[in-house]
């Protein structure tokens, strides 16, 4: 399968058009932008580690039994996706209190909480990605009820999922951003991507952040980190 045209190109990622009309090629980028597109710069081998990596993540959740827009990967940077129409949202589980819920709840960075919890933002970047609610997703028809709960129950299994492997590497799921599209047929499935720039993931140990907090917070070692992260999981991908 080969690149027809540029369909889009996002803050990571670009998208092209391919010879089927249900498969897109998605190619990736080592651009890192944060806090809304205010901070920007490159992570070199970015691309190739988070294609990797997220490939392998949703070849490991298909296993598990949870349907991801993923095909095949044609390269170190480009992988074949299902076409799929993103449903406007970014799905947030979190273990951990870190980040945006650290400080929006008064709780102090690393508190463990007492289950997993879940929000939404609604994607528009002229809005900054606001927080939405269910209701509020409902009443503006971002998504149906069944599809939400569809949402809503992937994401919590694809984090029991993802907390499993990657503490069998040593490595803490503290809380990640997902998004769902929707195939020709409505059926939801897992699409964007799963990676360092996606999740935090802390060793266990040391809890040292592998993950883009450490170019978000100007905290260096940025490249290191992400090459650290991959090579964890490549020593455990094949026993999960
Ligand atoms: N996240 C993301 N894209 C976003 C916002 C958040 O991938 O536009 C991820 C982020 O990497 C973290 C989780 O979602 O793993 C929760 O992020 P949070 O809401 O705490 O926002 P942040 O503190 O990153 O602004």
């Amino acid at each position: 399968m080969t690149k027809k045209e540029q369909l889009y190109e996002g803050k990571a990622k670009k998208v092209f058009t391919t010879e089927d009309p249900s498969l897109l090629i998605v190619s990736y980028k080592d651009d890192a932008t944060a806090f809304n597109g205010l901070k920007k710069g490159t992570i070199a081998g970015k691309g190739i580690i988070n294609n990797r990596m997220s490939n392998a993540l949703m070849r490991l959740l298909e296993k598990k039994g949870i349907p991801t827009h993923y095909v095949e990967e044609l390269s170190d940077r480009d992988t074949l996706v299902k076409r799929v129409s993103i449903v406007p949202l970014e799905v947030i589980v979190r273990n951990i209190a870190a980040g945006s819920f650290a400080k929006h709840y008064g709780v102090e960075e690393g508190k463990l909480l007492a289950c997993p919890t879940i929000e939404f933002s609604y994607k528009n970047d002229a809005l900054s990605d606001p927080l939405i609610n269910d209701c509020h997703i409902l009443a503006l028809q971002i998504a149906t009820e069944k599809e939400l709960n569809d949402i809503k129950t992937y994401a919590f299994r694809i984090n029991e999922e993802l907390k499993k492997f990657w503490a069998s590497c040593g490595v803490t799921l503290v809380d990640f951003k997902l998004e769902f599209g929707k195939l020709a047929d409505g059926t939801i499935v897992l699409a964007d991507e799963i990676s360092p720039d996606t999740c935090r993931l802390w060793d266990s140990a040391t809890k040292e952040k592998l993950d883009k907090d450490r170019f978000r917070r100007d905290l260096g070692g940025v490249e290191d980190a992400y090459h650290e992260i991959m090579k964890r999981l490549e020593e455990h991908i094949s026993e999960a």
